[in-house]
């Protein structure tokens, strides 16, 4: 079985993730732009079981969503890199931000989801599947 880790900038948390994505999604709502510093979140998604904690520990922050559920995203209480991210709807998946894989390189994202929010300087390649808002099949 493959296996990656990552962590946070601060090296403070730590984990290993077992086993190959489910899906790998850009996110341009608004929420995902404060909490990516201006830009689009990149995930990979998860089963929440692939996902062990090897050292420190994330702080989370939950606030609602359009459909009504709650999304949660953490990060490293120290140096605040965003980390993990699911929604109460869906608690058996665990959306990981690329960002804090040892090597992002290998993201090659199958669509990118409401890009109705994303700021028109954001470029987007055309051949790559998009949702103006949330598809059903994420909802
Ligand atoms: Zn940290």
């Amino acid at each position: 079985m493959s296996t990656s880790e990552g962590g946070c900038l601060c090296g403070r948390v730590r984990f290993r993730l077992d086993g190959e994505p489910l899906a790998s999604m850009s996110c341009h709502c608004r929420d995902c732009q404060y909490l990516s510093g201006g830009a689009e979140a990149n995930v990979k998604a998860y089963p929440r079981a692939a996902l062990h904690m090897l050292s420190g520990e994330e702080k989370v922050y939950r606030s609602p969503a359009d459909s009504g559920t709650f999304v949660w995203r953490s990060f490293c209480p120290e140096c605040g890199t965003p980390l993990f991210a699911g929604n109460d709807k869906t608690p058996d998946f665990i959306a990981v931000k690329v960002g804090t894989l040892d090597d992002p390189s290998d993201f090659r994202r199958m669509g990118h989801i409401w890009t109705d929010s994303a700021p028109p300087w954001h470029l987007m390649e055309p051949d790559v599947p998009s949702a103006g808002k949330n598809p059903a099949e994420f909802g």
